[in-house]
């Protein structure tokens, strides 16, 4: 590389630490320390991101900085943890001084509003490809796992689903999606990992079972389900739908809603006893929270439309979707 490794690594991924960090030791040494709180539980998760598979060849890396870390902080959320740090495995086919600025800036930019220091990595020369390990904390027995819910909780999700399902069909320029695309642009782009969501759920007592909803609202519903051997019923008019939606014919709504894919919001279980609790959470977090469904002893999966009429659904979301 025209830069040197180190002189990279010393020009865009090392920064001043920040104060009240669980980092002892980070970018530098053969290996980062890091401080977890006392009787924490350490979570950990990787997603790797590759160029043309995840994102599209040539995207704006500025915007892939913010998206790379955020995939991986979503994890966390869904965990309810508390994120200690990460991370940055890089493998570049040419050292681009501008382009690493860039993604640089996106990276560190939704790192520092969350407090999580980049303490550690790696870089070498291949093919485009990001791959980010997060270290969160959660207190012993409080994360919220796929195999704990309970039959007869309530079913909840963050925010709405499908926008980002919709930016990519407009940008694909598939023939059923209307709208503006800069309006779900962000979705797709810069999603909001639901941190200070899954820390105040993770605390909620009654609260059980959650994951973030990267594949489909369905088919990530179908992962908490097998981990729990429950079923669900799902009431379709009770998912929010987000003004961008509301133009498009019923069925393709449906499909955006149900089995979009990319959108990291926390689909999540809790008692009914807890109802009110969860709904405060959503509050002192800063994003709606919708009951919209609940957990049935019987195993499957049941969606209903608002005049109560079965719709077919299966966990892998539509039959349109199989191949
Ligand atoms: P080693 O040969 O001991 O594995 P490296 O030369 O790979 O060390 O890395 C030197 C230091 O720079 C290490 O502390 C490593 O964690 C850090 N590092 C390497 N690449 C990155 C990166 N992309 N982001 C952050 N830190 C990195
Ligand atoms: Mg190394």
């Amino acid at each position: 590389m025209a830069m040197g490794e180190f002189e990279l690594i010393a020009r865009h991924f090392t920064r001043p630490s920040l104060p009240d960090s669980a980092v002892v030791l980070g970018v530098g040494d053969d290996g980062a320390l890091l401080q977890p709180t006392p009787g924490h539980q350490l979570v950990i998760s990787t997603d790797m991101l590759v160029e043309g598979r995840h994102f599209f060849a040539g995207a704006e890396p500025e915007t892939l900085g913010h998206k790379a870390l955020a995939v991986n902080l979503s994890d966390l959320a869904a965990m309810g943890a508390r994120p200690l740090g990460f991370t940055l495995a890089l493998a570049l086919p040419v050292a681009d001084d501008a382009w690493l600025a860039a993604f640089a800036r996106g990276l560190f930019a939704l790192a520092d509003a969350h407090g999580c220091p980049l303490v550690g990595g790696d870089t070498t020369r291949g093919p485009l490809n990001l791959c980010i390990t997060v270290f969160g904390e959660v207190r012993p027995g409080r994360a919220l796992r796929r195999d704990a819910a309970h039959a007869g909780d309530e079913l909840w999700l963050s925010g709405c689903t499908g926008e980002a399902r919709l930016a990519l069909a407009l940008r694909r320029g598939e023939a059923w999606a209307t709208g503006d695309v800069a309006a779900v642009a962000d979705r797709m782009d810069r999603p909001t990992p639901r941190l200070a969501l899954g820390q105040a759920l993770a605390a909620t007592p009654g609260v059980h079972a959650a994951l973030d909803v990267s594949d489909g609202l369905l088919g990530d519903l179908g992962h908490i389900l097998r981990a729990s051997h429950l079923g669900a019923e799902i009431d379709l008019s009770s998912i929010p739908v987000a003004p961008a939606l509301r133009g498009l014919a019923p069925e393709h709504q449906r499909d955006c809603l149900l089995a979009g894919g990319d959108d990291y919001e926390l689909l999540f279980t809790a008692e009914a006893a807890a109802h009110d609790a969860v709904l405060a959470a959503g509050r002192m977090a800063g994003v709606a929270v919708t009951r919209i469904g609940r957990l049935t002893l019987e195993q499957g999966l049941h969606v209903r439309d608002a005049q109560g009429q079965a719709i077919h659904a299966t966990v892998r979301g539509f039959d349109h979707f199989a191949d």
